[in-house]
């Protein structure tokens, strides 16, 4: 079922309320490596089945993650996915063109999309990476300093694919050449300069002043202007997620390969689910969407309260 009736659902949000008198359960953001995706393989395999749950109830699923738009858009090709994404740590937020039915203040259209830049440009975030690496004296290697072979031996991802991650934009992953320099100084030198560092699962990310949870507060903004009152949930594995899992209503923390969750995650009524990555993930939307009421009627199934995870 549902493929016909979802995209007609997603391509008009409208349709919920017009069309059957109520909307989805939820809007789900999630982030992707290490959460919808393994962290190792990039594959969603394991998540096929709760991917299959949202999308029998129509659940706008919204990509929120540290990847290009080069990277995110053939994944969304493959996931069916006609929903807003959020790239590079927050640095922008593409809409698809007629999703919402307003207008969007500050944003210029673009291959489909509304667009709304909130990150710096790349090249201010390049002379900041090299000033902030005089001042600490240690070698920080970013994906501009890298050959395309050496991000796909950085990140095991094929030539290809390495070669869409370097199409950055608005947010510049880098190393630490020396693992012993404290991060905490690298983390003020770069506040001098105007820039923060934030922590993915594999990369530190240079950025300006944006982080997953203010695109995702303005999209929520826009949901909540389209809808009214909407949920939200978020799904992700790491501290550059924190954020993002602070702007949702329900938040769930997926394991890390190595082991248990990722630590200082002060976020209130967050779910730590057991599972790595993208089996954590199904355990989150499990948990989220509930039990399955063999229902055809997605509009019957309700948030569970928090006190329930
Ligand atoms: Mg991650």
């Amino acid at each position: 079922m549902g493929l016909r009736r979802q995209r007609a659902v997603i391509d008009r949000p409208d349709g919920f309320s017009r069309g059957r008198g109520s909307r989805p359960p939820c809007i789900l953001f999630t982030d992707l490596d290490g959460t919808l995706l393994d962290a190792d393989t990039y594959r969603y395999d394991a998540a096929r089945r709760a991917l299959d749950r949202l999308r029998d109830q129509a659940v706008p699923l919204v990509i929120c993650t540290s990847k290009t738009r080069a990277e995110v858009e053939p994944l969304r090709m493959e996931l069916d996915n006609h929903d807003p994404f959020i790239v590079e740590n927050g640095g922008a937020l593409y809409i698809p063109d007629g999703y919402f039915n307003f207008t969007l203040p500050g944003s210029s259209t673009g291959d489909g999309y509304r667009v709304i830049e909130m990150g710096a440009s790349y090249p201010r975030l390049r002379r900041g990476l090299r000033r902030i690496e005089e001042q600490v004296g240690v070698s920080l290697v970013g994906f501009g300093d890298m050959t395309v072979g050496r991000v796909a031996q950085a990140t095991g991802l094929a030539p290809f694919e390495a070669d869409l991650a370097r199409q950055r934009e608005y947010d510049e992953p880098f190393l630490v050449e020396d693992r012993c320099m404290p991060l905490q100084g690298i983390r003020e030198a770069a506040r001098q300069f105007g820039l923060t560092i934030v922590s993915g699962s594999r990369f530190h990310h240079l950025v300006c002043g944006t982080d997953k949870g203010g695109a995702c507060r303005v999209l929520i903004a826009c949901y909540r202007k389209e809808w009214g009152t909407v949920s939200t949930a978020g799904i992700g594995d790491s501290p550059s997620d924190f954020p993002m899992l602070a702007a949702v209503d329900r938040p769930f923390l997926v394991e890390r390969p190595e082991g248990g969750h990722a630590e200082g995650v002060g976020v209130e009524g967050l779910t730590r689910v057991r599972g790595i990555g993208p089996a954590g993930w199904t355990e989150a939307v499990m948990k989220l969407l509930g039990p399955r009421s063999g229902q055809p009627d997605f509009l019957l199934v309700p948030p569970l309260p928090p006190s329930m995870c």
